[in-house]
């Protein structure tokens, strides 16, 4: 690619500063919050009448009877796409349009689209309307420069990224959306770094593990058996000998922040005995033996391992813990898994942006993978595309964090990344 190509399309994304700040700006005063997943047809309506300004024509495709869409709360996606001149690949961005609770701690409006200086604040500028609007802006330039290009461009909005996707991405991709042979190259605008290029995730299963007992008066404790006292064991068991076990097992997979670059395991949350009560509840608990006890386990397991062993594992601690204590009895129950996912660091899609960083920024571009999961686990298990990578402007660490923030500078360097990236999948030479 000559750098005047390089040079045409910096000087349509230059043109187009304000409009990108402003697309940005608009998206943040809707304010989608998720849960309960509110405003989604407002931001899918923005975006078909938005997006219709530059000849892309939309399809609404509403996730009925998915995972929390209802009549109160409808999870409308949209998907708007613009052909080229001839036949050719189709490179699809995709962002949620969902963002999460704003949370204590502001000192500027969330859903104000605030501009001070370089920077845009509001709740959902990092993660991830300021990538929808640089991605939005980036295929605009391209368009402009190169309007007899080869293929096609979609751009969907979709929902409930931030609740496991199954309203928006996941059925998208049962829908058929990203079927290989009609999308080919996939680009997640999440808020990764503009340098840096997000290959996958690591894995994920949550369950909730119950130790039982039987409740009897709180005063002859001996005639009952105490729930808790048998989750302590199971507590003890982890801190002896999983934990450990896990912080050893490292992976071959570039996850970031680097102490995600083993298996984890977080405890979301324990319960046994009494109810809480009401805040305004004044009276005495009352005298019992908890007869059960939960905890809610987050493990995050790596490519090198398999859900089956992992699972495995939980068990065999369950099981040793009660051979040594005769009333010991537990359940596990699966609440989600969610596989480990990594494209091939050759993909078209990595290997094409990584250039376009390198050439528009003059940096390498680091390949990372995410410890946590986001949306490309539809697009690749159940869209079983696997060219697929999350990039986009943004900082990382400030999603969902008071006073969220994104720059706009980072923004136009990569719509300038993203654009190069269309020129060079979508060149009609
Ligand atoms: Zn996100």
């Amino acid at each position: 690619m000559s750098g005047e190509l390089t040079k045409r399309l910096n000087a349509e994304i230059d043109r187009r500063r304000d409009d990108l700040v402003e697309t940005t700006r608009e998206l943040i005063r809707i304010p989608t919050l998720n849960p309960p997943g509110d405003h989604y047809r407002d931001i899918c309506d923005y975006l078909d009448a938005r997006l219709a300004r530059s000849g892309f024509t939309s399809t609404f495709v509403r996730a009925e009877g998915a995972l929390g869409d209802s009549e109160k709360h409808p999870r409308w996606n949209i998907v708007c796409r613009h052909d080229g001149a001839a036949a050719g690949d189709c490179v699809h961005f995709n962002s949620h349009t969902d963002v999460v609770t704003v949370g204590e701690g502001w000192t500027r409006d969330p859903f104000g689209g605030e501009v001070d200086g370089d920077r845009i604040y509001g709740r959902g500028a990092c993660d991830m309307k300021g990538g929808l609007a640089t991605s939005i802006i980036a295929a605009e330039a391209f368009i402009a420069v190169m309007p007899d290009y080869r293929g096609a461009i979609e751009i969907s909005g979709t929902a409930d990224e931030e609740t496991g996707g199954f309203g928006g991405v996941a059925h998208l991709a049962e829908e058929g959306w990203f079927n290989p042979e009609r999308v080919q190259h996939v680009i997640i605008p999440e808020p990764l770094n503009k340098d840096r290029i997000c290959i996958g995730h690591r894995g994920v299963w949550w369950a909730e593990i119950e130790t039982k007992g039987r409740i009897a008066h709180g005063s002859m404790p001996f005639l009952g058996d105490c729930a808790i006292r048998h989750m302590t064991a199971v507590l003890a068991e982890m801190e002896d000998s999983l934990f450990p076990a896990l912080a050893s097992r490292q992976t071959a997979m570039p996850v970031v922040p680097e102490g995600a670059r083993q298996s984890t395991l977080n405890i979301n949350a324990i319960h046994g005995g009494l109810a809480e009560q009401e805040e305004d509840y004044t009276g005495m608990p009352s005298a019992c033996v908890p007869d059960r006890c939960v905890i809610t386990i987050d493990r995050r397991f790596l490519a090198e391992e398999d859900l089956a062993e992992v699972k495995g594992e939980m068990e065999a601690l369950l099981d040793k813990v009660a051979a040594g204590r005769p009333e010991f009895s537990y359940e596990i129950r699966d609440l989600f898994e969610v596989h480990p996912v990594m494209a091939a660091r050759d993909a078209p899609v990595v290997t094409t942006v990584g250039e376009s960083i390198r050439e528009v920024m003059g940096i390498d571009p680091d390949f990372v993978v995410s410890p946590g999961t986001y949306d490309q686990k539809h697009i690749d298990r159940i869209g079983r595309l696997k060219n697929c990578i999350a990039y986009g402007p943004g900082i990382l660490e400030l999603a969902h964090q008071p006073d969220e923030w994104i720059s706009i500078t980072d923004m136009t360097e990569s719509a300038a990344v993203m654009a190069l990236s269309l020129a060079k999948l979508l060149a009609s030479d």
